[in-house]
């Protein structure tokens, strides 16, 4: 499908600094405050956010008959109810409206003045309100560096794991916004050498750097999803962030997977970047063997593009890059994985948070996690300031950041950042 809001030769009137994650061929959907407006939703253009809620009253939308108030909300959902075709149209008239040789706002000196923000004057907030998060575990690189660790090299993946997507239910209620800071949390802990666990702050505290989809429509209990139809359910794509204690999850995820390891907080980036957007990017995926049941097949290039990077950044000193990865290394894609979530119909709501798992490349330095890019401690990161890491220490900042580039033209997701803070 090529969308006319995708061409590599559109020009805004909206200066867009080289190198920025939004020009006019990206416009993410998020949820933003300023010292006068309580949340709206805007899009992202350069280094401005434009209030969709002043085009919307004043007229910009009126051939795309939406309902009243849809973007004057605390957060997405209703619009992203609307459905994936409704929310491509509204990207494809902001994409007009935004183009150099569109008159219709650029002309409109008063509504410049308002519907523009600099993103400087802007608190991104969070973009949906998210009902249920689901959590993957579909990075072969990452599975079998866990599985090599923990268990047995010669036997890293379970036999489960290439028949089917691997996941488990997280919690909703922990997700934040990019900034929001982390407290280090506190559990249970079994020391290698001690006969009982012991209750203290975590010792090894992680990231994992994955990319999350966020789904648009409500499903009835009961029914499911094809492959085929997975996409036309899926808004679009953030940075994740699932914060991990790998000590208290040693400890805890024997039967039931992990618990209180991963539910103190996740940070995800405000931009929702749509599928639509990325649909120039679509790859094919690594070759799936043995292959898979019916149910999890399907046809087209369904993997994505995206360079990824983990920056930590020590309190008062510069980020140090520490992984360099990309989406595109997912075994199991996103139409495979909300195929599998549903095919016992299970239903979906709006603003449903899936993330992808740990997404590992195949060299060392596109590892995923600390757990993994410091092997569990025995091969310590360094970093700029000349300090070393095997794990987080307080007041160290994570910086997830990703895009997909191709013709000349960078679609970014800006920043998922998280200042891990001491525990409380
Ligand atoms: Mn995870």
């Amino acid at each position: 499908m090529m969308l006319k809001s995708n061409s590599p030769n559109l020009k805004s009137w909206v200066d867009v600094p080289k190198g920025s994650d939004f020009p006019i061929q990206n416009i993410p959907f998020g949820i933003f405050k300023t010292k006068y407006l309580s949340p709206v939703a805007g899009v992202a253009i350069g280094n401005h956010v434009i209030d969709l809620v002043y085009l919307h009253e004043n007229g910009f939308f009126d051939k795309l008959s939406l309902p009243q108030g849809i973007f004057n909300q605390k957060y997405l959902n209703d619009f992203l109810a609307l459905g994936r075709k409704k929310g491509r149209e509204v990207r494809e008239r902001i994409s007009e409206l935004l183009r150099h040789d569109n008159d219709e706002l650029k002309s409109n000196k008063a509504a410049c003045e308002i519907a523009l923000i600099p993103m400087s004057e802007v608190q991104m907030l969070m973009p949906v309100r998210v009902p249920n998060y689901t959590d993957f575990y579909s990075s072969e690189e990452h599975a079998t560096n866990v599985g090599s660790m923990f268990r047995d090299p010669k036997n890293a993946l379970l036999p489960n794991w290439k028949h089917l997507p691997v996941g488990y239910h997280g919690r909703a209620s922990s997700i934040v916004v990019s900034g929001t800071p982390i407290h280090r949390p506190k559990g249970q802990v079994k020391p290698p050498d001690a006969e009982f666990p012991v209750f203290c702050p975590s010792q090894k505290l992680d990231f994992e750097l994955e990319v999350a989809f966020i789904t648009c429509a409500e499903t009835k209990l009961g029914s499911h999803i094809t492959t085929k139809d997975a996409e036309e359910n899926i808004f679009g794509l953030v940075l994740f962030n699932d914060w991990s204690a790998r000590d208290i999850q040693t400890w805890e995820y024997v039967p039931l997977g992990p618990f209180l390891s991963k539910n103190f907080g996740s940070t995800i980036s405000p931009w929702i970047v749509t599928l639509d957007a990325l649909e120039p990017f679509r790859v094919k995926g690594p070759e799936q063997f043995p292959h898979v049941l019916p149910y999890l097949s399907f046809d087209g290039e369904k993997n994505y593009d995206i360079t990824l990077e983990v920056l930590i950044q020590p309190e008062k000193s510069e980020p140090t890059i520490v992984s360099r990865s990309n989406f595109k290394y997912m075994y199991w894609n996103i139409a495979q994985q909300l195929a599998h979530h549903t095919v016992n119909g299970c239903n979906i709501q709006v603003g449903d948070m899936y993330g992808s798992g740990t997404i590992s490349g195949p060299s060392p330095g596109s590892y995923g996690s600390m757990l993994e890019l410091a092997w569990n401690g025995q091969r310590p990161l360094h970093l700029a300031d000349g300090s070393e890491r095997k794990f987080l220490l307080d007041n160290d900042t994570v910086i997830i950041r990703g895009h997909a580039e191709k013709d000349g033209i960078r679609i970014g997701f800006g920043e998922c950042k998280g200042k891990l803070l001491g525990a409380l």
